[in-house]
Parts: C-alpha cells; structure tokens; sequence
C-alpha cells in the first residue's frame, strides 16, 4: 500500500483560503510521492504563504509544522493559476461561495461566480484529461453546471471527470480533523470513467486514512450531505439555545440539561454547548443555501423549518445583547463594556460571521464605549469588520471602539466584561485583579459558559451566564 494514488503525479489546488490551504498542505505531508501546487489570485495571500518567516495567512494550531515539512519539497504556493491548471492531473477547486449580497436570490442564494470563472479558466487553459473535484460547499447540482462549462470550452481530446469532495474539516482543529477524519466522503457519477476517478481520489487518501473512512456515493448525495451535515450542527446549537431561555426563565441550568440530553446514546454529547450563537462563515450560508435550494423546488414547509435555525441564532445574539443592557439597568450608554474574543471560536483567527461583530454593533448603538482584546485578531480585522468593510466611516466607529493588547488592558475601568469566544486564556485571567481594576458593581456577561461562576460571585462580580436563571 506504499505511495497509493501516484497516477496523480500532479494535484493543484484553486484557493488559498481556509479550506484549500490546510486541506492540500496536508495531501502534499502525508504524500511525498505526489507534486502539490496550491495557486491563489491574491498576492497577499500567496506571498503570506510562501513567508519566510511562516507567517502564514491563516492561523491554525499545527500548521506550520506541516507547511514546513514540505514546503519547496512537494509543497508549493503561487499566483501562477493558468500553469498549476495545465500541469495538474487533479484539480481541487477550493475557491469561495458566499451568500449573493445584491440581486435576484441576494441573502439566500450562493454566490457561484468564483465557481464559474474557475472552471471556465480550467476549461480553457487545459491540453490534456483531468480531474476535476468540487471541495468549495456548493449548492446540490453544481457538478452538472461545472461539466456543461467543462464540456462546452474542452479542447479536442481533453476530457474531465468531476468529482465532489467536500470539506468537514472544523476551523481551529483543521489539522487534527484531517490527519484523522470522521469520513472523507467522494461523490461522482456512477459510469464506468467516474467510478475510476473516485478511485484514483480515494487512493490518495489511503496513504494515510482507513479505507472504510472514504466513503463513495453519487455526486447529487455527495453535495447535499455536506450542506446538510452543517444544517443539522447548526440546528443542535440552535436547540440547545433555544432550550438557554426555557433555563434562564425556569431557574433550570443548561450545563445540566446538555450533560442529561447528552448521555442518551442516540443523541451523544457533542454540540450541544450553548452559547451566544453560532457564527463562521459556513453555518448560516450553507443553511440559506439549502433554504433556497428547497424554495426553488418549491418545498416553502421544509424551507421554513431550517430557516428557523438561522433565526433561532439572530434571535439569540439579540437576546443576549439586550440582557446586557437589561441587567445594567437599562443603559450602557456613555458605559465602558469589556468584550473578550472577536474570533468566531476559539483557536482561530477567523471572524466571518462572528457573533461579536454583531454584539458590537448592539453595543455601539446604545451608545457605550467597547474595548476588545482577541489572541489571534488583529486591529486592522476588527475594524474592517466593524466598518463593514468600509462601509461605514471608520471614524464613527474608532469614536466608541478601541482594542486592547491584553484582556486586562481591555477591563481596565470598565462597568462589564463579556465573553463573546470562549478562548481558554479567559479562564485562567486573574479575575480577583480584574475585578479590582473595574467600576462598580461590575458585571460579567458568560456568553460562552467557560467561567467559574461561583468564583466569580464570591470576588464580587455581578454574573449573567447564558441558560441560567435566578435559583
Ligand atoms: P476563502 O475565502 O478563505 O478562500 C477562497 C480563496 O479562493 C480566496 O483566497 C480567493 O482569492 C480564491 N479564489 C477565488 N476565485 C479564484 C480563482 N478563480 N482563481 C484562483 N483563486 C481564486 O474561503 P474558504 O473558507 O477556504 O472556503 C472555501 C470553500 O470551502 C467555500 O465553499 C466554503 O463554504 C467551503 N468550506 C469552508 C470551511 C471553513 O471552515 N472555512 C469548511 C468546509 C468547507
């Protein structure tokens, strides 16, 4: 079983992103055998890659070690994506699918563009056969758009197989979840050309992952697990959430519901952390993906059902918000609020999607003073996310919005302290000098459920945890 999957000398990656770059940088690790070129149009980001120093772009806790085992040994980063197309046997396409932000569909419908002009260009550049697998999330039946566009641009004698391979890779364990994944799961065509290619993909990963891990189905499954997979994580936060303010209402305690719910075997214990909500940049566009895939198929009751998980998360990054402001009797204006974690978890840099942005903005409406402090987000993050990309001027927003260098800094003189990432460094802060620092009564607001609450009652804060009420 030595150097399984060698017929693909060449593996090329389209995208550098969050998925692309762990994803591939981990196929060139555990395959010395194969050449794998990861190509990007952003310069930024290849350049970040290519660093030195190992700077990379993104943070990831471990993938540095692999970036530097075999970067320039079979490991390559670069913005020559027509040269990575033309050489490559396999061609990942890892490029980005938002949610439309303007026309027809905008809000709920993915974004297919990035798709489309990569595909067009891997049609067009290409002199021999290749393998073509979706790794970007998609909207059920892209393949077939894709083998339209393939098919319609080949040059004479170039043909492509597609297959689609979606990512389940978590960010911040992104390395541990692909040196040992649940399942790798390859979907494609059930003729005689797109079972081959499965195979070829699937011996690649048989260097390193168990054979009864890969699983092969059809290209329609293949797509619409990935986009349900999420629906339904999504929708076990959303319960559980839900279930937070029947606790906070009843004096009941989350903690203590998730732990009995979750010993029941057919449920099992995992995701069921409630929370300020979900964020990311996957959850809730991979849910209006498949909330518009049923409108257009005409099913607005199943439509209905999983919209309600996205609307269940606002309604708790809402509810969250206004307890703060309830619990501060009633105004927070001209306050100074303390929020610790801009990621949208912990170990990770990302912050598409976070629910801070969003208590920010509740915060700064009402008027109140925000100092933030994450490990792993820089200044320049938060405010393009708080700007809304330039949107809005920066200096309306740096008037009511600073960030700090440490937690502590960011407490300093201020009424409250809210945990918007559950990073494990909050846990361990010396609360006691903290609280010190702080104007009275000083509030903490749990949005993570990751503090001691006692502990934090006995030095004197006054503690509001998500899912529990007055005893
Ligand atoms: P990303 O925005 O970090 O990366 C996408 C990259 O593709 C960008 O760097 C962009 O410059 C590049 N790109 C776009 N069009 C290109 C083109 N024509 N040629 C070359 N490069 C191009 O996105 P991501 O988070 O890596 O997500 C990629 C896909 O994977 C999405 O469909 C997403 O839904 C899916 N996914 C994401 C996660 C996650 O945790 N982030 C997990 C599973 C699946």
């Amino acid at each position: 079983d030595q150097n399984l999957g060698s017929e693909l000398g060449h593996i090329v990656c389209i995208g550098a992103g969050y998925v692309g770059g762990p994803t591939c940088s981990v196929i060139a690790f555990k395959c010395p055998h194969i050449q794998v070129t990861i190509v990007d149009l952003n310069q930024a980001r290849i350049d970040a890659w290519n660093d030195p120093e190992f700077n990379l772009p993104i943070y990831e806790p471990g993938l540095v070690d692999v970036v530097k085992a075999c970067r320039g040994r079979n490991l390559f980063f670069s913005t020559e994506v027509d040269k990575g197309i033309a050489e490559a046997d396999l061609i990942f396409v890892s490029v980005n699918t938002p949610t439309k932000k303007s026309g027809l569909g905008a809000g709920f419908a993915a974004d297919l563009n990035y798709i489309e002009l990569a595909t067009r260009r891997i049609a067009e550049v290409s002199t021999s056969s290749k393998i073509v697998v979706e790794k970007s999330t998609v909207p059920c039946r892209t393949a077939e758009s894709m083998r339209t566009i393939l098919e319609a641009n080949a040059k004479p004698g170039c043909n492509f197989d597609i297959l689609s391979n979606p990512e389940f890779l978590a960010e911040g364990t992104a390395i541990e979840d692909l040196f040992a994944p649940d399942r790798v799961l390859i979907g494609s065509l059930q003729t005689a050309s797109g079972k081959s290619a499965c195979e070829s993909l699937a011996n690649v990963y048989a260097n390193w992952i168990p054979r009864d891990r890969i699983l092969s189905v059809g290209l329609w499954s293949s797509e619409l697990s990935k986009l349900a997979a999420n629906a339904m994580l999504a929708q076990r936060i959303s319960s559980v959430n839900a279930l937070s303010a029947v606790c906070e209402a009843t004096g009941a305690n989350i903690d203590e519901v998730a732990y009995a719910i979750g010993k029941d075997s057919r449920l099992g214990s995992k995701f069921l952390k409630a929370s300020v909500g979900f964020g990311g940049s996957c959850f809730q566009k991979d849910i209006l993906n498949l909330v518009y895939l049923c409108e257009s198929l005409h099913l607005p009751a199943v439509a209905k059902y999983w919209h309600a998980v996205v609307e269940m998360n606002e309604h708790q990054k809402d509810r969250f918000s206004k307890k703060v402001v309830d619990t501060m009797f009633n105004t927070i204006t001209g306050k100074k609020i303390a929020v610790l974690g801009f990621a949208f978890k912990k170990d990770t840099g990302d912050t598409r999607e976070s629910a801070a942005i969003t208590l920010v903005n509740h915060f700064r409406a009402e008027r109140a003073h925000v100092s933030i402090y994450d490990p792993e987000v820089t200044e320049s993050t938060i405010m393009l996310d708080l700007t809304n990309y330039g949107e809005i001027p920066a200096e309306s927003v740096q008037k009511n919005v600073k960030v700090a260098k440490t937690a502590e800094d960011a407490c300093y003189g201020s009424n409250a302290v809210v945990i918007a990432t559950e990073w494990d460094e909050f846990k361990t802060l010396d609360w006691q000098k903290i609280y010190d620092s702080m104007d009275k009564p000083a509030f903490v607001f749990d949005g993570r459920l990751i503090l001691d609450r006692e502990a934090l009652i006995k030095i004197g804060f006054k503690v509001t945890t998500i899912g529990t009420g007055a005893l």
